[in-house]
């Protein structure tokens, strides 16, 4: 159940996360774990009740039913208050956010969390007639769409790590639909030899053609046109390719990169706004390799990072830069196959690679660890501030 805003004397200090996604979940369940006083509020803000898993977004869209998460009841009892509702606007200068149009938050710190959707508006047709992972709602569509499709035919656009998993996962669950997997790169094309065929190989098995080397140009209702004048016949076509951010931060004034994303300092603070802390998806977070890319893996550490710093600067102290590295990518290949492909702290492929049940049982571990590892840092936090920090890689030449 939502929890209204409510009043609070005139010395507590607001902290207001927007966004309760991988990486908002993590700042609130810190933050409430290491402020726990009676001066300082945290209100977390998010559309839905219920936590959007979006790593497993392509099992909801073949019919499998997820675990029910739901976010109120994971706050309750830790201090942190929660509100559901549309965030519509964020005002900079007065230090407030507008939540469905009618309700005024204020805060003295923000942390910025709002996440990515599905870039829909990049190609003509795909707002009309592509679905997207991007919720339950427009997943379980898809699902029901899928269930009624009979001998059809399904065009997965994008051959990145959303595609691939949403093609096997559509090829297993539906073995009479044939589906074509459709993008620019070779599924796999970051990972090392070895993980890359066997990615391909499972595809194969699976049934999924794949077209390479493709650029999409339109989506009508009944195939996808290609560039060179090609068209792809599609009962149904699933758009995977690429991610936008929402235009609330660039509307509040907040130095935005060309995507969007709140540019930060090294501690996780707006360039622009120093009170305003920018995470996961919808922040533009340099590194010594480059700015991060969506994902979970680096999204909660940037939340708990955020709330480290928050409870440091309400003591008094500064913030320390964020460092991390990645080290794996794992990728479903349906509900029996998977390829996890350990990489070094800038991204790219190291020699090591888990494939089959291994794997299986290491891509499960890692999309099902989010939950509890928030309830267990709501009581212990300083069980979540581990993660890689990337040694010589994250080390940044020109910090800010
Ligand atoms: C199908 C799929 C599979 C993926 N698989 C992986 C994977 O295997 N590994 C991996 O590391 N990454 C994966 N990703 C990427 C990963 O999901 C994102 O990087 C991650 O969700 C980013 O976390 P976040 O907290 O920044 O944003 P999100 O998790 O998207 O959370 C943002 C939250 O803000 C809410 N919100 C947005 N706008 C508003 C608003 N205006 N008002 C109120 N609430 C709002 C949203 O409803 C959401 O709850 C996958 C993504 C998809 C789509």
């Amino acid at each position: 159940m939502s929890t209204a805003h409510r009043q609070v004397p005139a010395d507590t200090h607001r902290v207001l996360i927007l966004g309760a996604g991988y990486a908002g979940m993590a700042a609130a369940t810190q933050l409430a774990a290491r402020t726990r006083r009676a001066d300082v509020q945290v209100t977390v803000v998010n559309a839905q009740e219920r936590f959007t898993e979006r790593l497993r977004l392509h099992m909801t869209a073949t019919g499998q039913r997820l675990a029910e998460l739901d976010i109120s009841e994971l706050l309750a009892g830790t201090g942190a208050q929660f509100v559901r509702g549309w965030v519509t606007a964020v005002d900079a200068h007065a230090k407030t956010v507008r939540v469905d149009d009618s309700r005024v938050l204020r805060y003295d710190t923000l942390v910025y969390a709002l996440g990515s959707v599905t870039d829909t508006a990049a190609v003509p047709g795909v707002e009309e007639h592509a679905y997207s992972l991007d919720g339950p709602s427009g997943a379980t569509t898809l699902a029901d769409r899928l269930a009624r499709l009979g001998a059809g035919t399904v065009v997965v656009v994008g051959s990145g790590l959303t595609g691939i998993e949403a093609a096997a996962e559509i090829a297993e669950r539906h073995p009479e639909v044939g589906v074509t997997l459709v993008g620019q790169q070779d599924p796999g094309a970051s990972m090392n030899p070895k993980a890359r065929a066997y990615l391909r190989a499972a595809l194969t098995r699976l049934g999924v053609q794949v077209i390479t080397g493709a650029a999409v140009t339109r989506v009508r209702p009944d195939a996808v046109e290609l560039a060179g004048a090609e068209t792809v016949a599609a009962d149904i076509v699933l758009w995977t390719g690429g991610t936008r951010v929402a235009p609330l931060a660039a509307a509040a004034g907040l130095t935005v990169d060309e995507r969007g994303r709140v540019v930060t300092d090294s501690a996780l603070r707006s360039v622009s706004h120093p009170e305003v802390y920018a995470i996961g998806d919808a922040a533009a977070i340099r590194q010594g390799y480059g700015v991060l890319h969506g994902t979970c893996q680096s999204g909660m550490p940037t939340g708990v990072h955020a709330a480290v710093s928050i409870a440091r600067a309400l003591r008094g102290r500064q913030p320390r830069p964020f460092r991390f590295g990645y080290y794996h990518t794992p990728v479903s290949l349906g509900r029996n196959d998977a390829v996890v492909q350990f990489t070094r702290p800038d991204d790219s492929p190291r020699r090591g690679c888990l494939t089959g049940r291994m794997a299986v049982w290491y891509k499960e571990t890692v999309s099902a660890s989010p939950w509890p590892t928030y309830r267990r840092m709501s009581r212990l936090p300083s069980s979540g501030a581990f993660w890689p920090r990337g040694g010589r890689f994250t080390r940044l030449r020109d910090a800010r």
